[in-house]
């Protein structure tokens, strides 16, 4: 496929051959946010197209661990967990210290419920809600997630879903050109073939689901500068295009400082370790043995704080117990299987291993020095360690949207028909990398499609659309 960068073109010279291939809803991009707004719109009546430029669609919904937050799920009111969409705002807003956009969070609290609902009535997805611990910041245990427990499974469920519901999934087409007129009525989409011939589809509107710009190197250097050298463990395609397509049309960008960074990816292996292990009392120690943070503030500040140790890595530490809770994760089992885990019966050992000094490491075991946990039980031999790093996992700044998906111009006025949802647009992290509440990522994605495929439908059915 040829490196042809995304571009808005002039309507009017729009192929006369694309006028001939229409559909009503265009969306751009597969992975979480584009089959959720494909799955929704299918039952609200409406025809659309997925374009994906992979062969499969994954994105980095497959790379996920697949939780997603969500109050109020017939699965967690099965087991008398008390929740609310006002509670789960609340404690969206607690972690971005009031800087998420709250119109956003109103709407996506709302709405993640019905839309896991949906996507379990409707299309056969099974929903289980994550027990044991709490995520960070969470007030209650509302983190969903299918029964593998993976973004895999989550991402193969929603192909299967749209497949079974014969929704076109145009795979192998890279969407390079927005047709648009003057007034930003956007009018179809140019698509790259891999053989690099483009092919064109007419639309009344579009959705873009196509992430953010975690996986362009250029734009992260001058977005997200504190993140530039950062490893980026998110998917290749998170290319930008939402924010090029954005910037040629006169969009309004937002939250660019807000993202996803993660303390916990284990080098060399590459792979995710649970902050549950943190959450549960496991400790990160850097290369003198000792504490840098308080761990139960979230794994995405711990990339910078991860960042900023001796060369840039620390330990997960943690004992038996934790291992125990650890091997419930998918993403854990692969990594030890990958050989990530190290186990030490001795503080000494483990002091070797890190290379540190054993009575420093002795002292920061027993509860010594900054950042107290009070309550939490003293870590006990034999010990484990994961060598992580901090890493970039996916952007939370993107294309301004009001509650109903629609994109703002630099004036706060909706483009007629242009949506954008999930990591495309602006999320509900505001706009650093400490305002990411756990699940904020998928929550975006399925709440945000599932919204745009309403404003979609009322779109193009005014008179009769429905609201979610
Ligand atoms: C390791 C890891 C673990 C994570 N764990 C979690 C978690 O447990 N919970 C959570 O909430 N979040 C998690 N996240 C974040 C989460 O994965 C993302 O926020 C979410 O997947 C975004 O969904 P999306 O549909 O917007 O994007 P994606 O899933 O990335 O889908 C976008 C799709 O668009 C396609 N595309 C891009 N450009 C074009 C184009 N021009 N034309 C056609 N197609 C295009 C891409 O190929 C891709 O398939 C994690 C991220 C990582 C990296």
């Amino acid at each position: 496929m040829s490196s042809t960068l995304p571009t808005i073109r002039r309507a009017d010279s729009m192929p006369a051959a694309a006028r001939d291939n229409h559909v009503p809803v265009a969306i751009v991009g597969g992975g979480a946010c584009g089959l959720t707004a494909a799955l929704m719109l299918h039952d609200l009546g409406v025809d659309c197209a997925v374009l994906e430029r992979d062969g499969t669609p994954t994105g980095s919904s497959a790379l996920s661990s697949g939780f997603i937050p969500a109050p109020g799920t017939q699965v967690q009111k099965d087991l008398s967990i008390a929740d609310s969409a006002e509670r789960f705002a609340a404690d969206i807003t607690a972690k971005a210290k009031g800087r998420a956009a709250p119109q956003l969070v109103q709407a996506y609290a709302r709405a993640i419920g019905p839309a896991l609902d949906a996507l379990q009535d409707r299309h056969g997805l099974e929903w289980q809600v994550l027990d044991g611990f709490l995520y960070p910041g969470h007030s209650v245990r509302r983190m969903h997630a299918v029964p593998e427990k993976t973004g895999v499974g989550l991402m193969g469920r929603l192909a299967n879903a749209v497949a079974a519901a014969d929704i076109p999934l145009v795979t192998d087409a890279a969407v390079r050109e927005l047709w648009a007129d003057d007034t930003g009525l956007l009018l179809g989409v140019g698509y790259e073939r891999p053989d690099g011939t483009l092919e064109h589809l007419s639309c009344d509107t579009v959705i873009l689901a196509c992430n953010g710009f975690g996986g362009n190197a250029a734009m992260v250097r001058e977005l997200l500068p504190e993140m530039r050298d950062a490893l980026f463990a998110g998917h290749t395609g998170n290319d930008g295009s939402a924010i090029a397509w954005g910037r040629a049309l006169g969009a309004c960008l937002a939250d660019l400082g807000g993202y996803q960074g993660h303390g916990s990816w284990a080098i060399p292996q590459g792979a995710l370790i649970s902050w549950a292990l943190m959450m549960e009392g496991g400790m990160q120690v850097n290369a003198q043995g000792r504490r840098f943070h308080d761990e139960t503030q979230g794994y995405s500040e711990a990339s910078v704080h991860v960042l900023a140790q001796p060369g840039g890595v620390a330990w997960n530490v943690f004992d038996a117990p934790i291992l125990a809770l650890a091997r419930g994760f998918p993403d854990f089992v692969d990594a030890e299987a990958a050989g990530a885990v190290k186990h030490c019966d001795s503080v000494q050992a483990l002091a070797a291993l890190i290379g540190c000094d054993d009575t420093a490491l002795a002292a920061t075991l027993a509860g010594q020095g900054p950042y107290p946990r009070p309550g939490t039980r003293a870590l006990q031999a034999p010990f484990c360690a994961v060598k992580v790093t901090g890493a970039l996992f996916h952007t939370q700044g993107g294309l301004d949207i009001d509650a109903q998906c629609r994109v703002l111009d630099t004036q706060g006025r909706p483009f007629p028909n242009l949506l954008a949802a999930g990591g495309a647009a602006r999320g509900v992290s505001g706009d650093a990398v400490w305002g990411y509440l756990s699940g904020n990522g998928l929550l975006s994605a399925v709440a945000g499609g599932y919204l745009a495929a309403y404003t979609a439908a009322h779109l193009l059915r005014p008179p009769t659309g429905s609201k979610p």
